[in-house]
């Protein structure tokens, strides 16, 4: 199964990515993982992101529907994937809609102040990049599996978020209707806990 996680930055993409990958088993694409992996391991491709995403705007189109090309013609995406963090605009779901059959998206609806107030409590591991938020780890400064310092990642801070709230509306919003045009779009209220929001994803894919 080919499943696109559309939604809002904060709206829970990733933690639910995370969980369908294991039920589908399927591969988990972030391009967002994938960017701040170069930009860790200071990869040509890192460097040439680091100032874009650190700013808070959008990677240019040909650099992210590269990536993600090349990673979903690796042999273990044969089965299908999960893609989290892309399309984020028309051009890009054009592009892919070129490249894979896609067979549903997940629009994950969520209320803006609750994206601000789950965004800005993330505390990301220098280490291992692993995601924490301060409502479940309260004040915790080091990373529960490695031991890495906490920070907050430059683009979690407000000023950050609500410049791609922004963003998200003007770029990625209008793949709502573009996918609800193919038919494809399954709407999932995301203000829920994560485990109801999870169970509401599953059901709608099941049919
Ligand atoms: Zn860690």
């Amino acid at each position: 199964m080919k499943l696109i996680m559309l939604g809002a930055p904060g709206s829970g993409k990733g933690t639910q990515a995370k969980k369908i990958v294991e039920y589908l088993k399927v591969p988990h694409i972030s391009t967002g993982e994938i960017f701040r992996k170069n930009m860790r391991e200071n990869t040509p491709l890192g460097i040439k992101v680091k100032d874009i995403i650190s700013e808070g705007r959008l990677v240019p189109d040909d650099i992210t529907i590269q990536i993600v090309h090349e990673r979903l013609i690796e042999p273990d995406c044969k089965k299908g994937f999960v893609l989290d963090g892309f399309p984020r605009s028309l051009p890009q779901a054009v592009a892919l809609d070129s490249l894979h059959k896609i067979d549903y998206v997940i629009n994950l609806d969520v209320e803006n102040e609750i994206v601000i107030a789950r965004t800005t409590g993330r505390r990301t591991c220098k280490t291992c990049g692993t995601m924490f938020n301060i409502h479940e780890i309260g004040g915790e400064i080091v990373c529960a599996k490695c031991g890495g310092e906490l920070y907050i990642r430059t683009d979690d801070t407000l000023e950050a978020v609500l410049e791609r709230l922004e963003m998200y509306e003007e770029k990625t919003r209008p793949l709502v209707q573009y996918y609800a045009k193919q038919g494809k779009l399954v709407n999932i209220n995301a203000d829920n806990e994560p485990d109801k929001v999870y169970k509401a994803i599953i059901e709608a894919i099941k049919k």
